[in-house]
C-alpha cells in the first residue's frame, strides 16, 4: 500500500482529512513511491491557528532563547545532512553530493541566524532635541508563510524560515508536492532543537491551500520562490489581501564569454552550471553568449566534455547528472529541443538520444547559433539544454542580455579587469559572478533577482530577510520636569 505523506501541524504529524492527494515519484526510476495529502481550507486554517498561538508566545522569547534554538537547529542540520541528502535524492533525482551542497547553502541561514541578537539592534540617537531620545527597534510580524519550489526542497526553505523564526515569527510552510518530504524532516529537526510547538508548520498542497495562505486574515507575509507566472499571481494576490509579499520568479541565466577568456575555464563553468541538477536550478547558465572568435573553439571544448558526463541514478555512486522531475517536464524540455532545431539552431549534441530508458531522464543538449527570436532562448527550459548565443562584441552581448525578460543571475569570463568591471555596472540583472558561473550569494548578503525574476521589494535572507519578517519602530523619549511643561499649539521642531 502507498504510504501518505502528511501535514505538520502544531508539533507533530497531521494526517490529512481532505482526502485529496497526489502521487510522489521517485524520478530516477519512474515509479510511484508515496502519496501526499493535499490540504484543504480546514486544514490550512488549523495550521494557521495554531501558528497563531505559537506567534503570540515565541514573539516574546528573548532573544537569547531564539538564538539557542537556531544554534542546536544547526547542529542538527550539519549532523543528519547525509539522511535529509537521501531523501531528496529519492523524490527530486538530484545526485546526492548535490543535495548535500542544497542543505550546507540552507545551513548557512541558520547560522546567518544564530546572530538575530545583533540582528535586530535597532539605532539610538541621544539629545536629538533638547532632552529628547530616539531609538528605533524590529518587532515581529505574527505568522508567515512560505510557498516553495520542487527544485531544492531543503534550501529555499531555509532560506526563509531560519530567518522568519529567529525574528520571533511563526512559519507555515508550503513546500512542493512534489518532494514534499524534506519539509517534515526539517519539522523534526525544529521540534528536536527545542522549538515550540507550532512555530514551525508543514501544509501539504496544491493551489487550493496556497490561495486559503494568501487570503487567510492572519496571515502576515507571504514569501514565494517558484516560476514567473505564479509568482506574479502570489504577489498581486497577496498584496491584494493585504498580505508583505516577496515573490521569486523564474530565470533565464546568461553567461558572457569575452574573446581573452581561458577557453578550459570558461568550458568547465558553462557545463557544470549548464547541467548541473539537470539544469533545475534558478541560478543555472542557460545561456552561453559567446563573443567574436572564442565561439567556435567553446563550443567544441564543450561538446568535448558532455560525452564524459555519467548520468544515472542520483543515489549511485559516481553520478554526475540526475532525471528530470517528472515525465510530463522531461517531455516538455525534450519539445524544446525539437522547437530549437525546427527554428535553425545547430543541434551539436542531442540530449533526446542517449540516456537511461528507466525514468524522466534526459541526456545534455548543446544548441549552437540560438538567435533571440527562438522560443529555446526567450523561455526559461529549466532542463540540460545550453544555447549558445554568438555576439560580435561586447556591446552587443550586453544588448542581448539586458533584453532579455529575466534578470536573476549572469556571469562574465574574462581576464580584463576593466570589462568585469564594467559588466557589473551596466548589466541589469540581481546576481552577478566574475569568473563564477552560480553565484548564490552568501546568507549574510541577500538573494533576488530583478525584473520578471522577482516581484517585491525584499530580496530574500541576509539582512533584506530580516527587514521582511520584521516591523520597524521607532520611539522618540522624553522626561522632563512636569515643571516645565506648556502647551504649544506649533509642530514640535528639534531645538
Ligand atoms: P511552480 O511555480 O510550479 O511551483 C512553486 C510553488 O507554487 C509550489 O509549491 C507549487 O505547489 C505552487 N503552485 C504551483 N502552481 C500554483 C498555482 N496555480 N497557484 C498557487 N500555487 C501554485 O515552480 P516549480 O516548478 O516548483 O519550480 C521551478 C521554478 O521555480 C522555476 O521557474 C525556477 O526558476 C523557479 N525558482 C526560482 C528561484 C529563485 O530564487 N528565483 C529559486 C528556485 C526556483
Amino acid at each position: 500500500m502507498t504510504s501518505t505523506i502528511t501535514h505538520w501541524i502544531d508539533g507533530a504529524p497531521a494526517p490529512s482529512t481532505s482526502g485529496r492527494t497526489a502521487p510522489v515519484f521517485n524520478p530516477a526510476t519512474g515509479q510511484q513511491t508515496a502519496e501526499v495529502a493535499l490540504a484543504s481550507v480546514e486544514e490550512v486554517d488549523a495550521a494557521v491557528a495554531s501558528a497563531v498561538r505559537a506567534a503570540a508566545e515565541w514573539g516574546g522569547a528573548s532573544l537569547s532563547k531564539r538564538a539557542a534554538v537556531l544554534f542546536a537547529f544547526r547542529e542538527l542540520l550539519h549532523q543528519r545532512t547525509d539522511e535529509l541528502a537521501a531523501i531528496i535524492t529519492a523524490e527530486h533525482g538530484k545526485v546526492l553530493s548535490d543535495a548535500a551542497g542544497e542543505i550546507a547553502r540552507g545551513l548557512e541561514n541558520a547560522e546567518f541566524a544564530t546572530g538575530v541578537p545583533h540582528l535586530l539592534k535597532g539605532g539610538y540617537s541621544e539629545q536629538v532635541s533638547s532632552g529628547v531620545d530616539v531609538y528605533s527597534m524590529r518587532q515581529p510580524l505574527g505568522v508567515v508563510a512560505g510557498i516553495t519550489p520542487f527544485n531544492f526542497p531543503a534550501m529555499v526553505p531555509l532560506w526563509m524560515c531560519c530567518n522568519a523564526i529567529a525574528c520571533g515569527n511563526a512559519f507555515v510552510l508550503k513546500p512542493s508536492e512534489k518532494d514534499p518530504s524534506a519539509a517534515l524532516f526539517i519539522a523534526q529537526l525544529w521540534k528536536d532543537a527545542g522549538l515550540p510547538d507550532g512555530v514551525f508548520s508543514v501544509v501539504q498542497g496544491d493551489k487550493e491551500s496556497v490561495d486559503r495562505l494568501l487570503e487567510h486574515p492572519d496571515v502576515e507575509a507571504v514569501s514565494f520562490v517558484g516560476s514567473t507566472p505564479i509568482a506574479k499571481a502570489i504577489y498581486e494576490t497577496g498584496t491584494r489581501h493585504g498580505k508583505r509579499v516577496q515573490a521569486l520568479g523564474g530565470a533565464k541565466n546568461h553567461m558572457l564569454v569575452l574573446p581573452d577568456a581561458d577557453i578550459d575555464l570558461a568550458a568547465d563553468a558553462a557545463v557544470s552550471a549548464g547541467y548541473g541538477a539537470a539544469g533545475e536550478r534558478c541560478m543555472a547558465i542557460s545561456v552561453v553568449v559567446a563573443v567574436g572568435e572564442i565561439a567556435d573553439p567553446l563550443v567544441e571544448a564543450i561538446k568535448e566534455r558532455l560525452p564524459r558526463l555519467t548520468i544515472g541514478d542520483g543515489a549511485a555512486e559516481g553520478t554526475d547528472m540526475g532525471p528530470l522531475i517528472s515525465a510530463a517536464h522531461r517531455d516538455k524540455v525534450a519539445d524544446y529541443i525539437g522547437q530549437g532545431e525546427q527554428s535553425g539552431a545547430t543541434l551539436v549534441v542531442d540530449g533526446r538520444a542517449d540516456h537511461p530508458d528507466d525514468g524522466f531522464f534526459l541526456g545534455t543538449t548543446l544548441l549552437d547559433n540560438v538567435t533571440t527570436d527562438m522560443s529555446v532562448y526567450t523561455d526559461e527550459i529549466f532542463g540540460p539544454v545550453l544555447s549558445v548565443v554568438r555576439a560580435e562584441t561586447y556591446d552587443e552581448a550586453m544588448e542581448i542580455i539586458n533584453g532579455h525578460e529575466y534578470a536573476n543571475g549572469t556571469a562574465i569570463f574574462t581576464r580584463d579587469g576593466g570589462a568585469a568591471r564594467r559588466f557589473q555596472n551596466e548589466v541589469q540583472v540581481g546576481m552577478i559572478g566574475i569568473n563564477v558561473p552560480i553565484p548564490v550569494p552568501v546568507a549574510y548578503y541577500s538573494f533576488g533577482g530583478w525584473k520578471a525574476s522577482l516581484f517585491g521589494d525584499n530580496h530574500m535572507y541576509g539582512p533584506e530577510g530580516i527587514n521582511f519578517y520584521t516591523r520597524g519602530k521607532v520611539v522618540t523619549s522624553r522626561w522632563p520636569d512636569p515643571a516645565t511643561s506648556s502647551v504649544d499649539l506649533g509642530f514640535p521642531r528639534t531645538r
